[in-house]
């Protein structure tokens, strides 16, 4: 049977699972207990606080972590995939690497995460042009 709840950050009806979690086709929010538990703090499937995605909704802004909140969740170990002008990439705490390709730049720390480069330019300045920006495991 299929379970509805009301979105955590816009209102409207969502379809849930026997947890409770499912994806607003509204706002893209996902709900998730843990966000709702811990409002201030990002977890995923989310990429930001639920307390931030409410601001930003109702600025009518995305929920697009801003570089400084993705390199907090690169910290705490979680690693994501992203893909800019066309190809995909995969970056964790240790690593970018272009998928199917050779093309990859390892980090000997977080201090070192910021000098990441996407086609000669950093990542940080490529920020804006970053698409499907998604968890991996
Ligand atoms: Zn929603």
């Amino acid at each position: 049977m299929k379970k509805q709840k009301e979105c955590d950050v816009c209102g409207k009806l969502v379809n849930v699972d026997e947890w409770g979690n499912g994806k607003c086709n509204h706002c893209g929010w996902f709900q998730n207990s843990d966000c709702l538990k811990f409002p201030k703090v990002a977890n995923p499937p989310n990429f930001i606080s639920l307390n931030k995605a409410k601001q930003n909704h109702a600025k009518g802004k995305n929920f697009m972590p801003s570089y400084n909140e993705f390199l907090n969740l690169i910290e705490r170990g979680l690693e994501f995939g992203f893909v800019f002008n066309g190809k995909k990439y995969q970056i964790s705490s240790d690593t970018l690497w272009q998928k199917g390709s050779n093309n990859c730049q390892s980090f000997s720390s977080m201090d070192d995460v910021k000098n990441a480069k996407l086609e000669g330019k950093l990542l940080k300045n490529n920020w804006k042009n970053i698409k499907n920006l998604e968890y991996e495991c």
